[in-house]
């Protein structure tokens, strides 16, 4: 993985995410020449690869970036996907990783808002256009020319694909890097960037909050924060899941109650019961039994990203005017306002640490739905 300062090739097409169409059609052209620099990481180089050790290079700090040395990086589902192609559009080698907590190495000249030392967060964004009408209004991720994720887009200095986190550091420009509110455990806070935003975002839009009954499909990564969020925000919490083993936790972390959803009795007394309903499964299955456990004109938002179509019924939508829709993380303005709302109410992700050799086992141990909740790298293991 070359930094391709010189090289002649034409700008790369921004793949993400492959379904619209608005997105495919933009191409970056790299602005400068940068300098690069060396760090390890750790990559896969085809969908059937074990990741493995490898050297990536980031360019060096410009006016406006933010050098960071990694710490932690948590190990999201959306991660796998990539690693293994199962969206259909990595190019390879890839580095995943979007839950990136650090610490500020070097500023460049023009930098304002962060110094040598602070204790910074990286998510799913490190840049966007800036002055289309979403990312004015804070939405960066939805922004109409292009966001560029932290892996898997065009880097817009370099040409080449961006890469993540899985990695001793990274260079971001700095409005797209954020402050981690001082109390936090720095490692069970990584996991916030990509899994707390994402479930964060959707039921602030959604105003979730006291006198509702709210259902959480899934106790993963995503899940898990989830059950976090609603509880913090005053609803009734109902968490979904495949894993009865799981339902002591459940309701540790904060659900009220918990549904097995492969027992039909369980669902079915349920039924035309939720005013909100997330669901944050990484694998094909019925939507339809949830859609059918929401109150007339209620919503059922889909943040799970499978590589695979779900098969949505007419009937159960239209009969009570309910809502299907889905959410992507968050813009910078909100991912900031979920970390100092995380550090107003002590709220982090469950963690099982891990060393950077050991990704490969985490991402089948995470397959099988066996993660409690998330996993996190230690980053100086792969010094
Ligand atoms: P995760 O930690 O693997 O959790 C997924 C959970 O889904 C599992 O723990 C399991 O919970 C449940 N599950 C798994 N397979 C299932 C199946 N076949 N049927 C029913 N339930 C099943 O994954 P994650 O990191 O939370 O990510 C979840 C999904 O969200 C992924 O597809 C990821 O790519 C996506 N994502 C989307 C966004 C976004 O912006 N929209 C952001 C991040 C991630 P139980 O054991 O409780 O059943
Ligand atoms: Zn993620
Ligand atoms: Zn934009």
């Amino acid at each position: 993985m070359r930094c391709e300062k010189n090289s002649p090739k034409a700008p790369r097409k921004l793949q993400f995410p492959p379904v619209s169409p608005s997105f495919a059609a933009v191409s970056f052209h790299p602005m400068s020449k940068p300098v690069c620099y060396s760090t390890k990481a750790f990559s896969a180089a085809s969908a059937s690869s074990p990741l493995s050790p490898a050297t990536i290079e980031r360019r060096k700090p410009t006016a406006s970036d933010v050098q960071i040395q990694i710490l932690y990086c948590g190990v999201c589902h959306s991660d796998l996907h990539f690693a293994r192609n199962e969206w259909g559009f990595t190019e390879y080698p890839c580095v995943p990783g979007h839950e990136i907590v650090g610490r500020v190495t070097a500023v460049g000249s023009g930098v304002t808002k962060f110094k040598v030392g602070d204790t910074v967060g990286v998510g799913c964004l490190v840049d966007s256009c800036r002055t289309c009408p979403n990312c004015r209004a804070g939405l960066e991720q939805y922004c109409d020319n292009g966001m560029v994720m932290t892996y898997g887009s065009t880097d817009k200095h370099l040409g080449t694909p961006t890469l993540g986190g899985y990695a001793q550091s990274i260079v971001v420009t700095e409005d797209f890097v954020l402050r981690i509110p001082a109390n936090l455990d720095l490692a069970a806070a990584a996991p916030l960037l990509c899994a707390g935003i994402t479930t964060f975002s959707p039921m602030r839009h959604w105003k979730v909050g006291p006198g509702q009954k709210v259902g959480i499909v899934g106790l993963g990564g995503l899940g898990h924060m989830g059950v976090k969020f609603a509880h913090a925000f005053g609803a009734h919490v109902v968490l979904f899941t495949t894993s009865p083993g799981k339902a002591a936790d459940a309701r540790r972390l904060g659900a009220h109650e918990v549904v097995v959803s492969t027992d039909e009795a369980q669902m079915q007394a349920q039924a035309g019961s939720f005013d909100f309903i997330l669901d944050a499964v990484a694998a094909t299955h019925d939507i339809n039994a949830y859609v059918n456990l929401l109150k007339r004109d209620a919503n059922l938002v889909l943040v799970g990203a499978p590589g695979k179509p779900l098969a949505v019924a007419a009937f159960p939508l239209i009969f009570r005017r309910r809502s299907f829709s889905g959410s992507l993380i968050g813009g910078l303005p909100e991912t900031q306002e979920m970390l100092d709302f995380c550090g107003a109410h002590n709220i982090t992700s469950d963690i099982e640490m891990i060393r950077m050799d050991q990704i490969n086992v985490a991402y089948e141990r995470m397959l099988r739905s066996d993660v409690k909740y998330r996993f996190v790298i230690d980053m100086a293991s792969l010094a």
